[in-house]
């Protein structure tokens, strides 16, 4: 892997994501070889994902390149490689580029789709866990309506209208708002000769309410913001299959689609190697201390959404979202710095600074602790909340430069079909 043995101790980071990104960055001028790992060259802000699915930003603007991230340092190195295994008898880790040894190791590799074992929904469905998987999903977007509006077939044409996402947390709310906005604001300027009407959007959620993670109010007020721009939403509802363009329920609902899109949960992304009772089953993460150490493990750390850390306040465990990875990657660097000092870490305490969705143009809600607001402020608050969480000042600018553009003449400049989708068998689930 070409990276020079020094006589300090190394340390390896698996992940280039908030968790992995925070550590390093906080560990940048310490006395510690620092080495990043990531199968992909950039970090990306998956909370504005949406965004290139439903044509408001380009890629670029939520990615940063993670060698940007280690050049400040004076030890520090970046690999683009997949990490397969870890040995932790010889200390080594085996990666697509060749094998490395380690003082320290972190693991924070994320999550992945989850789809609950349903194979159908795995080989057919559209998801959106990563960059090239959004890109994947605003092609389909917009070659679905280009080949809609050649069709002499109506029930093709349906089909190729009708857009169903599973599952309505912040992923699936924020996705189904998106394509509203879409079709209300763009597409029937850019497609005179269709009749837009004719287009549905419907939002799939197994619980009795959209939103579930957040409060009763905010869940109200979403799907208040939802219908108001005219997205379906089917409550109590659970997908049971998609094959041959159709969605079947445990209603008895089916919806014929073409874009099916599954946004209805996520799974840990464990590495090979680390003993069997260290990983949680049920969540496939692993159980971490209080100094997010890996169970039954002094020298292997995990951070974020891999990392399961039960604490009185959250006996299941973190929310899977960026907070706990930024704060656990932070917190992580203060105590490798005492550790190399031969202090004592201390424990891990999550400062929860509470959860936002966004549901289109004026529309957002917000959970502040006892604070709980929706409509135009709150969507001024998610929007400053992101803008100050993109990682680069060129994407903070960028972006804003583009909300701006969109806000103004109610457009979306990014429905470009640059890198046609082709087969939805096709996609591959990485990240
Ligand atoms: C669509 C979407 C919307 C979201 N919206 C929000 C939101 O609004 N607010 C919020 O707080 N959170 C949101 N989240 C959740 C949030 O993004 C995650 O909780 C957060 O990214 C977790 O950070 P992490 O560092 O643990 O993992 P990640 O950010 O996922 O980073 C993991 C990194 O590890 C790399 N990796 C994984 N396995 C390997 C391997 N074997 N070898 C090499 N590299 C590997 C990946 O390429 C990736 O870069 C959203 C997530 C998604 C998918």
């Amino acid at each position: 892997m070409n990276i020079p043995k020094t006589n300090t101790p190394r340390l390896v980071i698996i992940g280039g994501g908030f968790a992995g990104v925070s550590l390093a960055r906080n560990l940048l001028k310490e006395k510690v070889q620092i080495v990043l790992i990531d199968r992909q060259n950039y970090h990306t802000f998956q909370p504005l994902l949406y965004q290139v699915s439903t044509a408001s930003l380009e890629p670029d603007s939520i990615a940063y390149p993670l060698r940007k991230v280690v050049k400040k340092g004076t030890n520090t190195f970046f690999r683009m490689a997949e990490v397969s295994a870890i040995n932790d008898t010889t200390k080594t880790i085996h990666t697509s580029i060749g094998n490395l040894t380690y003082d320290y190791l972190v693991i924070a590799t994320g999550a992945r789709t989850n789809f609950f074992g349903n194979k159908n929904v795995e080989q057919h469905a559209m998801r959106m866990k990563n960059l090239p998987q959004a890109l994947n999903l605003r092609s389909f977007l917009l070659e679905n309506l280009e080949q809609a509006v050649i069709t002499k077939d109506p029930k093709q044409r349906k089909e190729l209208l009708r857009f169903v996402i599973a599952g309505a947390g912040p992923t699936g709310v924020e996705l189904a708002g998106g394509i509203a906005e879409l079709k209300i604001n763009v597409l029937p300027r850019d497609y005179p000769d269709m009749d837009f009407d004719e287009m549905e959007i419907h939002l799939i959620e197994g619980a009795n309410r959209v939103l579930p993670p957040m409060s009763a109010k905010a869940s109200k007020k979403a799907a208040d913001f939802l219908t108001q721009l005219g997205v379906h939403i089917h409550l109590n509802t659970l997908v049971s299959d998609y094959s041959n363009n159709i969605v079947t329920t445990t209603t008895g609902n089916i919806f014929e689609t073409a874009t099916f899109i599954w946004a209805a949960g996520v799974t840990g992304a464990p590495v090979d190697g680390i003993q069997a009772d260290s990983l949680i089953p049920r969540a496939n993460r692993y159980e971490v201390n209080r100094f997010n150490q890996i169970k039954g493990y002094e020298h292997i750390f995990a951070l974020g959404d891999i990392a399961l850390m039960q604490t009185p306040a959250f006996p299941k465990g973190h929310p899977m979202v960026a907070q706990p990875a930024i704060q656990q990657g932070k917190h992580l660097a203060k105590n490798l710095k005492r550790l190399l000092k031969g202090k004592e870490m201390l424990p891990f305490t999550y400062f929860d600074k509470g959860s936002m969705a966004t549901i289109g143009r004026n529309k957002a809600v917000v959970d502040l602790g006892k604070f709980k607001f929706a409509g135009f402020f709150a969507w001024f608050v998610w929007m400053f909340i992101h803008l100050w969480f993109l990682v680069g000042f060129r994407n903070r600018f960028v972006t804003f430069f583009n909300w701006s553009y969109n806000y103004i003449n109610y457009d979306k400049a990014a429905r470009l079909i640059v890198r046609p989708f082709k087969n939805k068998i096709d996609v591959t689930e990485k990240v």
